[in-house]
């Protein structure tokens, strides 16, 4: 006879190893460890096995259970949730069968953590942000934890934390991890990973504790602290030792560390801005990864003509930051302009000023001041008055100017697309239809929903609203880009009715469209405001096309 311990992973039932499939289906007595252990898997005992929930049982009637299903000479499958090796008290029933004489073996499951990250999608050990995972706990009622190993401590590191069983104490996970990890270090907790209920609530040691209370999660979760959940890097090229191509590799092509080895990539997380928001300039390390080159690189100093000295770059999107990557890597003079709006927004190379200009009478003497050649307005397509003051700066110096503004969404055949002019008619839309409207209209765009009493909001923003808010909403604090999957999985969990958009266009927040198109949500679509005249592209390619045919190209 043995005892099988078996990992009956976080939820799902098809998380099962084919092992514990098939000792479950054979074992004639199944003891199981509490709710979270899938109905389904116990259901494929065999028909006459004894099937016995042991979550409240203390530990001398669950041997007793054993050595019944010995005397009976019934195999047992002992099931506990996620893996045997943390967290199951396997220890103390081990040490228990020892006693007894009885033999029994342990099956791996899918820990809680591996399912949470995998519900995330996102790599723990993200080389040179963290090569390290801490599985650690709070002390609950049943277990203290011993001396030494309180979270400051244990976390010391800065190294990825999953912390388990605490969703509860989130609170205080986040008072005792603020001073190690800092208060802008992202957070995710997921419950009941891989289960059909599932929640994932993301934020950062700032906001966490709120979110957390306003979903409602206050057990089977874990909460994962660490700058790998920053989507900030999601943009820079990450080097795996195991797989990037430009390793060196010895003669049976395994990668080498040594002489010659390619630096690290880059540093981790952009410096953040100046605090009080004042104007300065930041120059990035030097070791970010090149940005890729469209078909005609822009105008270099080096190709015998007249450089095209200064460019400015007005700053906020994608758009601008492959731009300005792509100039500096062409050894232009570039400098990005960015209005210092997010705490932490994602620089691009080259240098960086912060903050506003004062008016199109003061970005007119920046340009003469700075000897400015160029300047590309790639501000967001809602961003009027920066454009505003673009063009009449340009009008009185005389500086060219390009807009490069990406193109605007447009509806397909299965859209139902209710457009509006601006924000507060799209509340008024909303009020007047619908009960469960998901906002994605940025933070500013949220006081025209300002105290509505009626709808259920889900409002996503890169950062905390400081405004006005409906009366009852949920706040999901995430930066894009987001997958189809992910939007549909979203909007399903919430039952939204509607979802709210500026028509922003570009790819990286695309996907909200095609899932309200796949499950027939009608989307309020705000238009675009009119921008000033100007020469305008639509693309990085073709910015840097109008530099080449303004200023000459080194090909
Ligand atoms: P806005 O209303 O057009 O601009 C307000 C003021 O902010 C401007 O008058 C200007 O101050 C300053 N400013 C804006 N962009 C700047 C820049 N790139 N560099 C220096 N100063 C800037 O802009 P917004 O809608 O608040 O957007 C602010 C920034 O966020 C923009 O850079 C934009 O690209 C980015 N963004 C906006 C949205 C959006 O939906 N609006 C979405 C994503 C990103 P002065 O008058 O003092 O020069």
């Amino acid at each position: 006879m043995t005892v099988y311990f078996i990992g009956a992973g976080p939820g799902a039932a098809d998380l099962l190893t084919l092992r514990a499939a098939r000792l479950v289906s054979r074992c004639g007595t199944c003891l199981y460890a509490g709710s979270i252990v899938p109905s389904e898997v116990l259901a494929t005992s065999p028909a006459t096995a004894r099937v016995v929930n042991t979550a409240r049982m203390p530990l001398g009637d669950i041997i007793a259970e054993i050595r019944d299903a010995d005397d009976r000479g019934d195999d047992v499958a002992r099931l506990h949730s996620g893996d045997p090796s943390v967290y199951s008290a396997v220890a103390e029933q081990i040490q228990a069968l020892g006693a007894e004489g009885i033999r029994w073996e342990i099956v791996p499951g899918v820990p809680a953590f591996a399912a949470a990250a995998a519900g995330l999608g996102v790599e723990l050990t993200v080389p040179h942000v963290s090569q390290s995972v801490i599985l650690t706990r709070v002390d609950g009622r049943a277990t203290p934890m011993p001396a030494g190993e309180d979270l400051p401590s244990v976390c010391s590191s800065g190294a990825t934390a999953v912390i388990h069983l605490a969703a509860a104490q989130t609170p205080r996970v986040v008072r005792e991890l603020t001073p190690v990890y800092g208060a802008d270090c992202p957070v995710a907790v997921v419950g009941f990973a891989t289960r059909p209920d599932e929640v994932t609530v993301r934020g950062t040691l700032a906001d966490i504790a709120d979110l957390v209370a306003a979903s409602g999660i206050t057990r089977t979760a874990v909460i994962i602290v660490g700058r790998v959940l920053d989507r900030v890097g999601g943009d820079r090229t990450l080097r795996s030792f195991l797989y990037s191509d430009d390793r060196p590799r010895d003669a049976d092509g395994r990668t080498m560390r040594g002489p010659g080895a390619a630096a690290p990539a880059g540093d981790p997380v952009p410096a953040p801005p100046a605090a009080g928001g004042a104007p300065h300039s930041a120059r990035r390390p030097a070791q970010t990864p090149p940005a890729p080159r469209p078909p005609q690189a822009p105008p270099s100093p080096s190709d015998g003509r007249d450089g095209p000295g200064r460019i400015l770059i007005l700053g906020g999107t994608n758009e601008a930051r492959q731009l300005a990557d792509l100039m500096e890597t062409a050894g232009l003079d570039v400098v990005t302009s960015l209005a210092g709006r997010v705490s932490r927004p994602r620089l691009p190379r080259g240098e960086v000023r912060i903050g506003g200009f004062g008016g199109p009478e003061g970005l007119a003497h920046w340009l003469r001041q700075n000897d400015v050649s160029a300047v590309i307005d790639a501000t967001h397509p809602f961003a009027e008055t920066i454009s505003d003051s673009a063009a009449r700066a340009a009008g009185h110096t005389g500086v060219p100017l390009l807009r490069l503004h990406r193109r605007p969404w447009s509806p397909q055949p299965d859209d139902e697309w209710i457009r509006v002019p601006d924000m507060a008619a799209a509340a008024e839309a909303v009020r007047e239809r619908f009960r469960r409207p998901m906002l994605t209209v940025g933070r500013q765009g949220l006081a025209a929903f300002a105290g509505d009493t009626r709808g259920s909001y889900l409002i996503r923003c890169v950062e905390p609203p400081t405004g006005a808010l409906p009366h009852r909403y949920l706040l999901v604090l995430d930066r894009g880009p987001f997958g189809v999957d992910s939007e549909r999985a979203l909007m399903s969990r919430h039952r939204i009715d509607a979802l709210v958009t500026k028509n922003s266009g570009g790819e990286a927040t695309e996907a909200k469209l095609e899932a309200a198109r796949e499950l027939r949500i009608p989307v309020v679509m705000v238009d675009r405001p009119q921008a000033p005249p100007a020469e305008t592209v639509h693309t990085v390619d073709d910015a840097a096309r109008w530099l080449v045919e303004r200023f000459g190209s080194r090909q």
